[in-house]
C-alpha cells in the first residue's frame, strides 16, 4: 500500500470506538502514521491486546507505525459521588475540601486523592473541577485541613472528575505508582514514544528517562505542555525531552483558555527552533465524535497548527470513542495536505538550525540546499539511529526524506518525524551499492522514476554518525 506524500504526522488515540482489528486496518490504511494508548483509561492488559493487534495488523498491510504511550501522570481527582451521579453546585454556595478520598462527595464536601492540599494552598487560590465546569475560590483553611471554599461558578461533578489547581506549583511527585508500574510494562514492549502528563520542570524530563535508560535507550520521550509552570520553563524542558505536546485540553484549564492559541504558537516555534519534535492535540476535529464533517472553525485549526509548524496533530475522543474515527482520519489527512500545498508555510521561517560545525550536520545542510536549488529533489539517508533523518527533518528539507535503516524499532520511531518516509534495509559497505538498491526501492514503491535527480546522503563506515558524504546524481545512473 503506498502512502499519500503527506507531511504532517497523524496521531490517532486508540479506545472503544477503535480498538479492534477491523478499525486498526481502517485507520492504517486512512493514513495514521502514530497510535496514542492513553493509559489513564484501561490497564496494561488491555493495552498489551491493542499493541499486538496493531503490529499485525500492521504488518498485514505493510505499513510500519509508532505507537506511543501515554502516562496518566500526577492528575488529581474527586472521591465518588453517591451512586456516581452528578452533583450540582451553585454559583455563590460554601463547600469544604478534604484530602480524604473515603469520604463521599456531597453538595457540600467534596473529597479529593491528593493528601498534602492544605499545606500548599492558599486563601484566595483558585480551584477548577471537572475541566474547569466549576470554579472555587479557597477562603480559609482551617488546623485540621479542611479548606473552605465559595463556589465561583456553578456547574455539576461527579466521581473522579479532574481537579486543577492553576495558582498553586503542587509538590506532588512527577510520575504516580500508577505511573511506575505502567512503565514497566511499557519498557517491557514494542512502544517508541512515551508521554508524560502535567510536566512541570525539566527534571520531571530526566527522571523519566533516568528509568527509562535503565533498561533501554531506544525510546523517546513527550513532554506534555498542559500546565502554566511548564509553557514558562519551556526552554530547559526542550533541552532534555524529545518532544513536546501541546496538550490543550488541560492547559484551557490550567490557564485563561484566551491564551491558549498564542501559548500553542510560541510553543510550536520553540520547538522547532530547538529541534525538537511539536505536537498540537485535543479537540482539532471535536464535533466529529459526533458529526460526519467537522466544523469551519475546527479545519481552520487543523490548518493552522500544519501552517504554523507542528510535526504532529492529534486525534484523541475523535477516534477513542466518536462515531466517525475513520472520517476524522481523512478529514485531518486532507486538510493537512491542502494546507501543505498552500502557500502559506514558510519553510525555512523557525526551522532549527544547529552547531553545523559538526559533520553530518554540515552534510544535511548541505543536503538542504542542495535538495531547494535542484527543483526540491528528493533526499536518501542511510541512518542507523535516526538521528541524520531527524536532523533533515527539523531543518525542514520539504522535498521527500527517504530513510533506509535496518533498525526497525528507528523505522517506527521515524514514524512521528515530520516529512520521514523509514524503510528497512541491510546495510553494507560498498556505498554504491545501497545508493542502487535504495533506488530499486523507490521505484518499485512508485516514489522516484529512472532520470530523475536524487541526492543520498550517507557515511563512508556504516557506523552511527559517520554521516560524511553528499552525492546528487541521476536515479539508475552509476
Ligand atoms: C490534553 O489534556 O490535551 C491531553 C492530551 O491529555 P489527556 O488526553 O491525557 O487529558
Amino acid at each position: 500500500m503506498k502512502r499519500l506524500h503527506r507531511k504532517t504526522k497523524i496521531i490517532a488515540t486508540i479506545g472503544p470506538a477503535s480498538n479492534s482489528g477491523e478499525m486498526i486496518s481502517r485507520l492504517l490504511t486512512s493514513g495514521v502514521n502514530v497510535f496514542r494508548l492513553n493509559f489513564s483509561h484501561g490497564n496494561c492488559e488491555m493495552h498489551g491486546q491493542v499493541l499486538k493487534l496493531i503490529r499485525e495488523k500492521s504488518q498485514e498491510l505493510g505499513v510500519e507505525v509508532a505507537v506511543l504511550a501515554d502516562l496518566q501522570g500526577p492528575k488529581i481527582r474527586t472521591g465518588k459521588t453517591p451512586d456516581n451521579n452528578p452533583i450540582y453546585l451553585e454559583t455563590g454556595s460554601k463547600i469544604t475540601m478534604v484530602s480524604d478520598i473515603n469520604q463521599e462527595c456531597s453538595a457540600s464536601v467534596i473529597s479529593i486523592d491528593y493528601p498534602g492540599l492544605a499545606k500548599e494552598i492558599a486563601s484566595g487560590q483558585l480551584v477548577l473541577i471537572n475541566d474547569g465546569a466549576v470554579s472555587l475560590r479557597v477562603d480559609t483553611i482551617d488546623s485540621s485541613d479542611t479548606i473552605y471554599c465559595t463556589v465561583l461558578s456553578g456547574g455539576a461533578y461527579s466521581s473522579r472528575k479532574g481537579v486543577n489547581f492553576p495558582d498553586v506549583d503542587l509538590s506532588i511527585p512527577s510520575m504516580t505508582q500508577k505511573d511506575l508500574s505502567d512503565l514497566e510494562f511499557i519498557l517491557k514492549n514494542d512502544f517508541q514514544y512515551v508521554a508524560l502528563s502535567f510536566v512541570r520542570k525539566a527534571d520531571d524530563v530526566l527522571k523519566l528517562k533516568e528509568i527509562i535508560n535503565e533498561s533501554r535507550t531506544d525510546i523517546e520521550v513527550i513532554a506534555k505542555i498542559e500546565k502554566p509552570e511548564a509553557a514558562r520553563r519551556i526552554d530547559d524542558i526542550l533541552k532534555v525531552a524529545d518532544g513536546i505536546m501541546v496538550a490543550r485540553g488541560d492547559l484551557g484549564v490550567e490557564v485563561n483558555i484566551a491564551l491558549v492559541p498564542i501559548i500553542q504558537k510560541q510553543l510550536i516555534e520553540k520547538a522547532n527552533k530547538a529541534g525538537k519534535i511539536v505536537i498540537v492535540a485535543t479537540q482539532m476535529l471535536e464535533s466529529m465524535i459526533k458529526s460526519p464533517i467537522p466544523t469551519r472553525a475546527e479545519t481552520t485549526d487543523v490548518a493552522n497548527a500544519v501552517i504554523d509548524g507542528a510535526d504532529a496533530i492529534m486525534l484523541s475522543g475523535e477516534t477513542a470513542a466518536g462515531l466517525y474515527p475513520v472520517a476524522a482520519v481523512e478529514t485531518m489527512r486532507s486538510i493537512a495536505c491542502n494546507a501543505e500545498c498552500s502557500n502559506y508555510i514558510e519553510y525555512g521561517k523557525n526551522a532549527y538550525a544547529s552547531n553545523i560545525q559538526f559533520p553530518p550536520f554540515a552534510i544535511c545542510e548541505a543536503a538542504r540546499w542542495a535538495s531547494q536549488n535542484l527543483g526540491n529533489i528528493p533526499v536518501c539517508v542511510y541512518s542507523l539511529t535516526g538521528a541524520t533523518a531527524e536532523y533533515l527533518s527539523k531543518v525542514r528539507v520539504v522535498a521527500p526524506i527517504f530513510v533506509f535503516t535496518p533498525n526497525y524499532q528507528v523505522i517506527r520511531q521515524l514514524s512521528l518525524q515530520w516529512n520521514v518516509t523509514a524503510l528497512f534495509m541491510e546495510f553494507y559497505t560498498d556505498v554504491s551499492e545501497l545508493h542502487k538498491d535504495a533506488e530499486d526501492i523507490l521505484i518499485k514503491k512508485k516514489y522516484i522514476n529512472h532520470g530523475d535527480l536524487i541526492a543520498h546522503i550517507c557515511g563512508t563506515t556504516p557506523n552511527a554518525g559517520a554521516t560524511n558524504s553528499l552525492r546528487i546524481k541521476k536515479v539508475g545512473e552509476n
